[in-house]
């Protein structure tokens, strides 16, 4: 039974299906552990250790790799200057012997641990290890968290502590895919959990691998996997894959791909990983309630935030602040409307001073509530592209065509709070190129333009032209005739951004120097005498290495502050963007073609004023000498051009 079943055994599994080359063989082996030592009622308890990211039964335990380190080194009680106690804060550094364990958390955990744990096995079982990860998600404090660590590391070997650690940081790396161990589950396992996204109702109801399940459709109040866009490199290869389909082209939003589910009282707000956000209840719940007008309903869409003051959105990633802001607006609210009925309901029992400091707390209390109201100018915005289930139907097997109309009469849109995309025409007078701008979405009332029907390839050029002209995200191209289907990336939905195509001219820079990196590539590079951006994409495996073997004798290690950086390269005083290692002079290294998004931004990390986003290394330039790089004077001109300025 696997509750009693031993933590080494799930381990040995681990290490066999890491090893393996095959993916036939390594389904094989979780096959052979499911069949031998779990009994159908306990799947869950085994299933969800080795997809933790699919786990949302546990909260989340709040250790990444460094909040881990320190919790570790105090686990252990070691001395926060000790070499050990480094080495783990220091994780993708490596050390001098064991480089090749840099960039992972696990294996230098590894390395720290060997040394103070023997070599047998704890005798952990899996019942265990699952109730002390219970805890360690539920405990709030750290010293808690600690005394947890410590209890595991007292209950296993190095080696098993790698793989508990591992799970709690919820990447395994066993080279198999969630697909494949589904598939190897039961055939019917991801379909029931794209719809659900519920791992233990999965486990419980696919108990018999022989017996096939009914495809079961989507539940309001339960997350659905996203439908997602496939990348494609340019407009003509997406006119392609859509050939003889009638296509809607839309505005890429740039915030977080929020579903809403209505259910009668109850919103939930699922992300794109099936975390219920509930900080968005505050600034959005009301207005679905006002707004979705039929009692049950899910909304997918992208929520965003919208500054009404300077008629534009936010920049992206500010989200959460303002629904914290929101909240904390509401709360202010709450207490106002607490002291004003204290004072109304019991005026007899108070004499004159308490009257007093009751007015003067209800007077503080109404302008803290004033000035946040004033503050909190930006506001969250939901914008719905599509329905998935309107009263108690689901409606993701009709045609988005259908869904649009569906999602007109299911809404009524708020200006700069809830808005629907569906398309207003195709490209015609009323949609003068000027306007296909996200920027006119909201501003101008009735004119959304972010959405319309492409008629042809030409078509679609004018309006992703028109997006890079207005600096905006990108845009996705929809089968007007698809169903929506969760999780598929298949073509239905295309995303061309400008990040995929080249910018205008390429930037020639220079590598000044190179960081120790986490995963599987480990190390990017960084560029120009005065530093820019940070950049590690681009290049396959063998040409990286290719360029690291070249410039490896002219690293020279970054030991700040005793050692400063050459005077011929400029960096700043973050310590974020300090390269770990430096090319011992400019001479001695090579350039690099860079594309990237053409909109920059702007930087403080670095040295240059400005930044690349996304940037991706095209190809190396050994043929260029090294004194022929981008210069900063024509980089800014660059910015300074892209931007109309
Ligand atoms: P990227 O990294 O390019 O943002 P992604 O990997 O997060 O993409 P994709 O499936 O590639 O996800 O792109 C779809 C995402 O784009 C959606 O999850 C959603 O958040 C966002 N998005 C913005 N605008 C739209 C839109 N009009 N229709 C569909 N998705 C949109």
């Amino acid at each position: 039974m696997t509750e009693e079943t031993k933590f080494s055994v799930m381990v040995s599994m681990f290490d066999w299906i890491q090893k393996s080359k095959y993916s036939a063989k390594k389904r094989s082996k979780f096959r052979k552990f499911l069949d031998t030592f779990c009994k159908p009622r306990d799947y869950f308890t085994a299933v969800r250790l080795i997809l933790p990211g699919l786990d949302r039964e546990r909260g989340s335990y709040g250790l990444k790799e460094s909040v881990l380190a320190n919790c570790l080194i105090d686990a252990l009680g070691m001395s926060r200057d000790s070499p050990d106690a480094l080495r783990l804060i220091n994780w993708r550094k490596g050390g001098a012997k064991t480089g090749a364990n840099a960039g992972n958390f696990a294996l230098v955990a590894t390395e720290v641990l060997q040394r103070r744990q023997g070599m047998a096995s704890g005798g952990l079982t899996i019942k265990e290890l699952n109730e002390l990860l219970d805890r360690l998600a539920c405990s709030e404090n750290r010293p808690e968290k600690i005394s947890i660590l410590a209890t595991l590391i007292k209950k296993t070997n190095a080696q098993e502590m790698k793989w508990v650690i591992m799970i709690i940081l919820k990447d395994l790396k066993l080279g198999l895919s969630e697909k494949s161990i589904f598939h190897e589950f039961h055939p019917d396992a991801e379909d029931l959990f794209n719809v659900t996204c519920d791992l233990k109702l999965v486990c419980e109801k696919l108990r018999d691998r022989h017996q096939r399940h009914k495809r079961q459709d989507i539940e309001v109040g339960k997350a659905v996997r996203p439908q997602l866009a496939m990348r494609v490199s340019d407009a003509q290869a997406a006119w392609k894959k859509l050939h003889g389909k009638e296509v809607v082209m839309e505005c890429k939003f740039d915030g977080d791909r929020i579903q809403i589910h209505k259910n009668g009282a109850e919103v939930h707000f699922f992300s794109r990983n099936f975390i219920d956000h509930s900080e968005y209840e505050h600034g959005m719940s009301d207005i679905i309630q006002q707004c979705v007008l039929a009692d049950r309903c899910i909304l997918d869409g992208e929520m965003l935030v919208w500054d009404s003051s300077l008629n534009r959105f936010a920049e992206f990633g500010s989200n959460q602040e303002i629904a914290k802001a929101a909240k904390d607006g509401l709360d202010s609210h709450k207490q106002v409307c607490l002291f004003i009925s204290l004072f109304f309901s019991s005026p007899t029992l108070l004499d004159m001073s308490s009257i007093l400091i009751y007015l003067f707390c209800c007077c503080s209390c109404a302008v803290s509530f004033t000035l946040i109201k004033l503050k909190a100018e930006p506001q969250l915005l939901h914008v719905a592209f599509d329905i998935l289930y309107v009263g108690d139907t689901s409606v993701i097997h009709q045609s988005l065509k259908e869904r649009h109309e569906l999602l007109r009469s299911a809404v009524n849109p708020v200006k700069g709070r809830l808005e629907i995309l569906v398309p207003s025409g195709g490209l015609n007078s009323h949609c003068p190129p000027e306007k296909l701008a996200l920027k006119y979405f909201l501003a101008h009332a009735g004119e959304p333009c972010c959405s319309l029907i492409a008629h042809s390839l030409d078509d679609v050029d004018k309006f992703f032209k028109q997006i890079v002209e207005n600096r905006d995200e990108g845009i996705v191209l929809k089968d007007l005739d698809s169903k929506w289907e969760p999780g598929d990336r298949s073509g239905k939905w295309l995303k061309l951004k400008p990040d995929y195509i080249r910018a205008g001219s390429d930037l020639d820079v220079l590598i000044i120097g190179g960081y120790y990196g986490s995963g599987r590539r480990g190390g990017e590079l960084l560029c120009r005498f005065i530093s820019f951006c940070r950049v590690g994409t681009g290049l396959s495996d063998d040409e990286l290495n290719a360029v690291v073997t070249k410039l490896k004798p002219y690293f020279r290690k970054y030991d700040y502050p005793k050692k400063a950086p050459p005077s011929f390269y400029q960096v700043t005083n973050n310590s974020k963007e300090r390269p770990d290692v430096w090319i011992e002079s400019p001479e001695k290294s090579v350039i690099l073609s860079i594309t990237s998004d053409i909109r920059t931004i702007r930087s403080e990390v670095f040295a240059a004023p400005y930044s690349l986003r996304f940037p991706r290394i095209d190809r190396v330039r050994y043929d260029k000498p090294w004194h022929e790089c981008l210069d900063v004077q024509s980089f800014i001109e660059l910015v300074h051009s892209s931007n109309g300025t």
